[in-house]
């Protein structure tokens, strides 16, 4: 298995990170997860482009073109046969003696790895439970950054009620899940938080707006509370690994009937045919 370092591909053997990595210490850095089907990156110029814009609101220069970097993950997937599955990519302020301010030199390293990973059908068809968890994270949601504590402890605490995602509410204010964005079904309209300082601007997210216009399903960026999540008739979350996935339990309470919903089912259909898969599940 291959992997990026810098623009370099190198064996994991060679991969030395310094103890002193502002990433591992502070989480100074941003990353993104691209999915790949089929062998080909799925939307890979437009988490490129989240990567880039993550960066630049941390005010870390990424030292390569958007194309060159591109490049890379291309060659990356190639080398190392990926069919199915995804790329992760970081990149932090690099290695310097630990001090808050960022350094006066110091080069940002980056790393880019493959994992192999199938759709998870079996959680697309049956659906999720999911648990409310107190979003106490910044107010720089919008970063894909390394920070990912609020997020981690969110999820295993879904995790230890048997729950495969934590929805995040600031206050009454449903915001997004853990690792996802949460949309709200009503009377036919999809509602969701709008992609502003408090959520991430999904990538999936965006696709689904596109599906939702192209299939002329009524689609409102407008944050709903914990109770109207409760009296929604369908609830769903997406991902770039997990795409549409329905929540069918929130905190032990059925969403509508307690199992995955119409529209939640039209736009899992949709959406797999955005992927143009040779082979669909
Ligand atoms: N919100 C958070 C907090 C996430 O970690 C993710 C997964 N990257 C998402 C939303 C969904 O974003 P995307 O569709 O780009 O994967």
């Amino acid at each position: 298995n291959w992997i990026l370092l810098d623009d370099q591909l190198v064996k994991e053997e060679q991969v030395n990170i310094s103890k002193e990595d502002r990433g591992y210490q502070f989480g100074d850095g941003v990353y993104e997860v691209i999915r790949i089907y089929e062998g080909d990156l799925f939307t890979g110029q437009e988490h490129i482009d989240r990567f880039y814009e993550s960066a630049q609101k941390i005010r870390l220069v990424i030292p390569y073109t958007k194309d060159v970097l591109q490049k890379m993950v291309h060659e990356l997937v190639e080398a190392n046969e990926v069919i199915n599955g995804y790329v992760y990519m970081q990149i932090t302020r690099g290695a310097s003696p630990r001090q808050h301010q960022f350094p006066e030199q110091g080069q940002p390293v980056l790393t880019g790895y493959t994992k192999l990973m199938e759709r998870p059908i079996e959680l697309m068809r049956n659906g999720v439970h999911a648990k409310f968890v107190e979003d106490v994270r910044w107010l720089r949601c919008d970063i894909k950054s390394l920070n990912l504590l609020g997020n981690v402890l969110a999820k295993q605490e879904a995790m230890e009620n048997d729950c495969y995602e934590a929805v995040l509410h600031r206050g009454e204010t449903v915001t997004e899940g853990s690792s996802s964005n949460v949309y709200g079904i009503k009377d036919g309209v999809i509602y969701t938080h709008p992609a502003d300082n408090h959520i991430l601007n999904g990538i999936t997210r965006r696709e689904i707006i596109a599906v939702c216009a192209e299939l002329g399903i009524p689609f409102e960026e407008k944050a709903f509370t914990k109770e109207a999540a409760h009296t929604m008739d369908e609830l769903f979350i997406s991902s770039t690994t997990a795409e549409v996935l329905p929540v069918t339990v929130l905190d032990a309470q059925p969403i509508g009937d307690g199992t995955p919903g119409e529209t939640t089912r039209r736009l899992q259909q949709a959406f797999e045919r955005r992927l143009g898969l040779k082979e669909s599940a």
